[in-house]
């Protein structure tokens, strides 16, 4: 990204790596232009905490993963074309007066960076948020991969509107985006087997997204960069506890923009094999799905939920992914699986559960299957004005039926959110109807 001649990067990567003082003081103490020496820039992670950034040109650097809290910046500061992803700004002036809008392109990046409360129930608020969502600063996990059983870091960093949710690997020996950056959409699935898992055309791959896409969906949050460091998401407890708390700590915030959904106009039904699944008009999100086993513990199960319901989402996001003992050691044994223990998954021998303590609810099974289609579904890249049902759902199921009804425009249309009519819009139940049904075999 960079068109600086050479003197001039040494120079900045001088300047750079003195620490403890601010970008202006080190960038005025050193021979740069403000005007000329920063357009298209590699100025990633930079700290710009309190500096005064007026009159200086920024126009097509990698401004990515920088703090502009407390920056001052009016119409003289240019971020023309700038790659603002993962910026953090906390503290933004309002526009002042003598500004442009032309000229305020910061505006669209920072214009709506109002925090959002994230630690009440999850509730259609969220999931059907009017603005486009993003979180309000970055935060961080560390946790084992299901398959290599390797330690991943995984950081979740703010993005700006229309950003989408950017599954990025900061292992690859590269910061080309076309290499490490995966667009979390249904058209990039390349294996839906066990997990479901994203991919680029540079053949960069990210596995077990999942359970993360779920909670980002319940949260409404439609733009982020989900940064790890490693082929797979990190697997925590099997469920989607971990990132619906990670969320939580750090609160949300708005992009400034409306938001797309796409509302279901007309049923659409699709088959393969036994498994059954349909789409139909619903106001709000709906599911309504089961599962039948031949064994004792999981039985035939059967779930309806929906996103009008107070805490729906809370049924659901401590549910467990399952497997068979004989299943896993068969993956051991080829390779894969190589992280699965006891701590996150529940594990059936037979008719026998191996976790101490048993299942969080009789019926985990089926919930569980409910927080893959979330996670699933929401590779849309918008929520979904309707209800999924299915006989069976899988991972490669849910993405089939994507392709369908992507197949099918005229089942559905675009809606931006704030469009959608008063009487149209999901209102929250008070009285959770949560039914559920478990018929030992
Ligand atoms: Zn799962």
């Amino acid at each position: 990204m960079s068109a600086l001649p050479n003197e001039t990067l040494d120079e900045l990567s001088r300047v750079f790596s003195s620490a403890n003082a601010t970008f202006s003081h080190l960038a005025m103490t050193s021979n740069l232009n403000p005007k000329s020496d920063f357009k298209s820039a590699n100025l990633s992670e930079v700290d710009f905490r309190g500096s005064d950034l007026r009159g200086y040109d920024f126009s097509n650097s990698d401004l990515t993963n920088t703090n502009w809290e407390d920056a001052i910046y009016d119409h003289t500061t240019v971020l023309n074309g700038a790659d603002l992803s993962g910026a953090i700004a906390l503290k933004i002036p309002k526009r002042g007066p003598g500004q442009s809008a032309q000229n305020s392109t910061f505006h669209e990046h920072f214009a709506a960076s109002q925090h959002i409360d994230a630690t009440g129930p999850i509730d259609c608020q969220f999931m059907f948020a009017k603005e486009q969502l993003t979180l309000a600063k970055p935060c961080t996990l560390d946790g084992i991969g299901l398959h290599k059983g390797t330690l991943v870091h995984l950081t979740l960093r703010p993005a700006a509107a229309d950003t989408g949710i950017i599954f990025r690997r900061t292992d690859l020996e590269t910061k080309d985006r076309a290499i490490t950056d995966i667009q979390a959409r249904y058209d990039n699935v390349t294996d839906a087997t066990m997990c479901t898992t994203i991919g680029n055309a540079a053949g960069s791959k990210v596995a077990a997204i999942e359970h993360l896409m779920a909670a980002l969906a319940a949260y409404g949050i439609s733009n982020l960069i989900a940064e790890v460091d490693a082929e797979e998401v990190p697997v925590m407890d099997g469920s989607s506890d971990a990132f619906v708390q990670m969320i939580a700590s750090c609160g949300l915030s708005g992009c400034g923009k409306p938001r797309r959904a796409i509302r279901i106009l007309e049923g659409i039904e699709i088959e393969d094999g036994l498994r059954r699944g349909s789409l139909t008009p619903l106001n709000g999100f709906g599911l309504n799905l089961s599962i039948d086993f031949d064994n004792q513990v999981i039985g035939h199960q059967k779930i309806e939920i929906a996103s009008d319901q107070e805490g729906w989402f809370s049924e659901l996001s401590a549910a467990r992914t399952f497997g068979f003992l004989k299943d896993i050691e068969m993956l051991r044994s080829l390779g894969l699986a190589q992280g699965a223990t006891l701590e996150n998954a529940v594990v059936l021998d037979g008719e026998d559960i191996l976790n101490d303590g048993g299942l969080r609810s009789p019926d985990e099974f089926i919930r569980h299957k409910a927080l893959d289609a979330i996670g699933d579904l929401s590779l849309l890249g918008m929520p979904i004005v309707g209800q999924y049902s299915s006989t069976r759902p899988g991972h490669a199921f849910n993405n089939q039926v994507l392709y369908a009804l992507m197949a099918n425009p005229s089942c559905f249309e675009y809606i931006d959110l704030p469009d959608l009519p008063e009487d149209q819009f999901v209102k929250i139940r008070p009285n959770r109807n949560l039914i559920i049904e478990q018929l030992i075999a």
